[in-house]
């Protein structure tokens, strides 16, 4: 975020860490918070660690970070390892003062780019893709550069076209932010104002970008709009303005990532002009008219399974009721065996989300082909599996189409549906030698774990018995080694 005039009655550290807290759910491994007072180029306040935002920031850290702008970031790791060197935001000193960057997503063509930026003779101290983007922009682009300084528009721009995907960015300069979204609109990224608290008409307290919507009604800030695939938007203390849109590759289709929907983002967040737990009650409904079963009442297993189970609910016309309490865990078969020992005559399971069959090169974490269950198991034996006396997937046309539903700009429409298709936003030949040096293999799962995203369930069928039952349910997602259970 940026205030508006300096120094700023803000607390800009303190609102950065509520936006971070909204923002939880996007990564729960490390987190940091960087801030400029506006006048240093040799100084930003920093305070990064691992763990929750609540174990990391605390009264008297967060008294040093004082400014009158500031980025931070919230992390859970795809491509590099879960340390500490790899906390973001990074920040780096350069010839034309100090830079931070915080990322979210990952860069397909990561190898490509960080060979350019070696072969320049920069060392590189992590695996992150983050640091990779940080150093990037720091070299002096190809073509030079004015004499009155860096051009960082123009050195944003030509990374944008080294690495055309996946990533949402913030980077900060001693006075001055540019949030960044690549030109698919993969990652999402959104812009709001603060507003005074005082209902005055005085103009706008600050500006702030940020990965979800979610976070603003908690920081004072107002929802404004999308950034847009490809732009460049600069904060400062007079605005935002927009800097340059930086076209798709061969003009590609965009490529938001559908899963935003299905799982990742939280429930109250805005994409495309559209509440996500709007989205999520469609796609309870399409399951609903895809995989109609009779049964006394719908449940979910909270939470994030609800919005579908209720859309379930009123497409079928069959009363919604909470079964599940919260932390009984998600795993699927030990949740239908627990119904069936409460008495259940029978436990269907509807996922309000087609299978996941293919690995995700861009930003989320999602097992190899080999090892996701819906390659291995059709629906029957999925059931049979989990102990439920049937289950079935939405379909991928189901899903777009309730996603697409009530999205108002028709005009210029493309989701990723990579992980559901195989189908890629870039030729696959390309991802895959991508994915094959980056990716360390995954190992065999020993069991397998149903998460509750966008699960939707329903409760049992006895005819002779007006006992009914519950529940649940979500996509198959085969457990890591650090995960499994037994
Ligand atoms: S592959 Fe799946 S998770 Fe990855 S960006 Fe595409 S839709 Fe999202």
């Amino acid at each position: 975020m940026a205030a508006g005039p300096w120094p700023t009655s803000l607390d800009v550290g303190q609102v950065i860490c509520l936006g971070l807290v909204a923002l939880q759910h996007r990564g729960q491994e490390s987190a940091g918070i960087v801030t400029s007072e506006g006048t240093s180029e040799t100084h930003l306040n920093v305070k990064k660690g691992m763990g929750m935002i609540n174990t990391i920031f605390n009264d008297e850290n967060m008294k040093k970070l004082k400014g009158n702008l500031g980025i931070g970031h919230t992390r859970y790791s795809t491509s590099a390892a879960s340390e500490e060197v790899n906390c973001q935001p990074f920040v780096v000193h350069t010839v034309h003062g100090v830079l931070a960057v915080a990322h979210n997503g990952e860069l397909v063509n990561c190898d490509k780019l960080r060979k350019q930026v070696l072969s320049r003779g920069v060392g590189l101290s992590t695996h992150s893709d983050s640091e990779l983007i940080t150093q990037a922009l720091c070299l002096n682009p190809p073509d030079g550069e004015e004499d009155n300084g860096p051009d960082w528009p123009a050195r944003i721009k030509h990374l944008m076209q080294l690495a055309p995907l996946s990533y949402s960015l913030v980077i900060m300069m001693k006075d001055r932010i540019f949030g960044v979204r690549d030109a698919y609109g993969n990652r999402p990224l959104c812009l709001g104002k603060i507003v005074a608290l005082n209902g005055s008409t005085s103009p706008e307290e600050g500006w702030v970008i940020s990965s979800e919507s979610c976070g603003f009604l908690s920081i004072g800030a107002r929802y404004v709009r999308e950034v847009q695939p490809g732009e460049i938007i600069e904060i400062t203390n007079t605005g935002f303005r927009t800097v340059d849109i930086v076209e798709r590759p061969e003009n590609r289709s965009l490529a938001f990532c559908i899963f935003e929907y299905v799982y990742f983002a939280r429930s109250d967040t805005i994409f495309e002009g559209q509440m996500v737990y709007s989205v999520r009650m469609e796609c309870g409904k399409m399951l609903a008219r895809e995989a109609f079963v009779e049964a006394d009442i719908i449940s979910s297993v909270p939470e994030s399974g609800t919005a579908a189970a209720h859309g379930f609910s009123r497409e079928a016309k069959i009363p919604f009721a909470e079964v599940l309490c919260k932390n009984r865990g998600n795993t699927i078969g030990p949740i239908v065996k627990l119904l069936k020992d409460a008495g259940a005559k029978a436990v269907h399971v509807r996922i309000a989300s087609p299978p996941l069959r293919y690995p995700c090169f861009m930003g989320i974490n999602i097992p190899t082909s080999e090892e996701l269950i819906a390659n291995k198991l059709d629906n029957m034996k999925l059931a049979t599996h989990t102990g439920a006396d049937s289950l079935a997937y939405l379909s991928v046309d189901g899903l777009k189409k309730a996603v697409r539903l009530n999205i108002k700009n028709t005009k210029e429409i493309g989701h990723c549906t990579a992980c559901l298709t195989g189908e890629y936003p870039e030729p696959l030949e390309w991802i895959l030698s991508a994915y094959a040096a980056t990716r360390p293999q995954l190992l065999s799962p020993s069991s397998i774990l149903l998460t509750t995203a966008s699960g939707v369930g329903i409760w049992g069928v006895n005819p002779s018995s007006a006992s009914s039952w519950l529940l649940s349910a979500a996509h198959l997602v085969p457990l890591k080694k650090a995960t499994i259970t037994s």
